[in-house]
């Protein structure tokens, strides 16, 4: 590492994880920084949607960006229980995550919480950069991107961080991979939309509603909004049929053999036909866990652990990542160690970690697979083994490397 030179640090993808990390490092005046964003600031691909952050992100957050933890809290609605029931109306499981967690996690809107994790870099960030082309080149990674306002491309050499938070597709991923990986599909159809509430609505905080293996998942989120992630089974590898995107194939799922569902599954149910044109469609999959294989390139949030959404641990986990990264490069800084360390310790402390959440969020999407009994699936649910599984998740973050036993500060 030449002394005189500041370590060049790339980040790819303001999304969740990279915009954390951006946050964390930015104006450090030891470091060259630059993180690439692939859309415009004014983009909202994922305005249609919303999603919950576990506690385990939040008390992670806390304790590592204080003031991401403030922003993003002040801005959401806390997510404190979780209700498992039939669309008949019959409740299974009623927790309260203060039994099982150390703090809420919350519920927000996409546009929103992309909004204001970019809001604090933007002058940080190049917008409508999008990554062409990543390497080697002399030992050092390279990347190529393309702005995509004039269509021109540049490339930044000799990278000491190359950071992948370019998400589930990532071309770091692949590069790392040396080729694109075959998902594991679970035979689940996905999808999710957001609505006004109107008035009268019955849904609150974080609930779950079953017909047979087909599901409907709901919370209230700020802005007076609905979300709803529906699903059903299909064929493992098969595609999402036309005919299952239409409302009365998605009305027909959830009603009870009864014939009259409870007020909260009727309300969805209705909602969901009314909007059934706005449906981001998707399947479950998940990949393998890769961090650190390359020196100098780092894997982040999807890119390093595409999981399935069941336990709403997939933008968490990559909160976490943030976390143990900006603690990374923090330390090797005050240590005058090169950056190019921090891919290999990320993995360290991350990989088992994010395997148990990864393998827990497969088992728990036990109750969604085709032929399977939401009541005796549910009912293991609220016993010890899965309440301790939880805990683990829910309490046991990573800590700074500073107080951790017998690593050095
Ligand atoms: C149906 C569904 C429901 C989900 N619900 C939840 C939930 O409730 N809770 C939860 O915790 N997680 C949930 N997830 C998972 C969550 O969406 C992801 O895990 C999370 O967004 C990952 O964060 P990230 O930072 O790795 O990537 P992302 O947030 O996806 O960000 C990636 C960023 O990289 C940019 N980018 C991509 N390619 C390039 C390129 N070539 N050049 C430049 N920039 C690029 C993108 O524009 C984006 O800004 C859900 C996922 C699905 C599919």
């Amino acid at each position: 590492m030449n002394a005189a030179k500041k370590q060049r640090i790339v980040v790819v993808g303001a999304g969740i994880a990279g915009s954390l990390i951006t946050a964390g490092l930015a104006g450090r005046d030891d470091i060259e920084l630059t993180c690439l964003e692939r859309v415009s600031p004014l983009d909202h691909a994922e305005a249609g949607t919303g999603l919950n952050i576990g506690p385990n992100a939040m008390k992670c957050l806390k304790l590592h960006l204080p003031a991401s933890a403030e922003a993003i809290i002040a801005n959401s609605l806390p997510w404190q229980s979780w209700q498992v029931s039939l669309t008949d109306g019959r409740v299974l499981m009623d927790l309260d995550l203060a039994t099982v967690a150390d703090n809420a996690g919350i519920r927000i809107r996409w546009a929103e919480l992309y909004a204001l994790l970019r809001e604090p870099i933007r002058e940080h960030v190049r917008f409508s950069a999008e990554l062409t082309q990543c390497g080697r080149a002399d030992g050092s990674p390279f990347v190529v991107w393309r702005d995509r306002a004039s269509g021109t491309e540049s490339r930044i050499e000799d990278i000491d961080l190359l950071i992948a938070g370019d998400g589930r597709y990532s071309q770091i991923r692949e590069f790392v991979l040396g080729g694109p990986e075959t998902p594991h599909f679970l035979g689940v159809c996905l999808y999710r939309v957001l609505f006004p509430a109107g008035p009268d609505c019955p849904i609150d905080d974080y609930a779950q509603w079953f017909n047979g293996s087909n599901r409907l998942l709901a919370f209230r989120v700020p802005g007076d909004f609905i979300y709803c992630a529906g699903s059903f089974p299909i064929p493992p590898g098969s595609g999402i049929a036309e005919d299952m995107k239409q409302p009365a194939f998605l009305g027909e799922l959830y009603r009870p053999a009864s014939g009259t569902p409870s007020p909260q599954a009727g309300y969805l149910i209705e909602a969901v036909q009314r909007h059934a044109e706005r449906i981001h469609w998707a399947r479950l999959q998940e990949g393998s866990v890769a961090y650190g294989r390359e020196p100098g390139i780092l894997l982040v949030g999807d890119s390093a652990h595409p999981m399935v959404p069941t336990l709403g641990q997939g933008a968490t986990q990559a909160c976490e990542d943030a976390c143990v990264v900006v603690d990374e490069i923090r330390a090797a800084l005050a240590e005058g160690r090169p950056v190019a360390t921090v891919s290999e310790r990320v993995e360290a402390r991350r990989a088992d970690r994010v395997r148990f959440v990864v393998d827990f969020s497969r088992e728990a999407t036990d109750t969604m697979l085709a032929g399977a009994d939401p009541v005796a699936g549910t009912i293991r649910k609220t016993e010890p083994a899965f309440r301790q599984k939880l805990a683990q998740l829910y309490r046991d973050i990573p800590l700074p490397a500073s107080s951790r036993v017998g690593e050095p500060a």
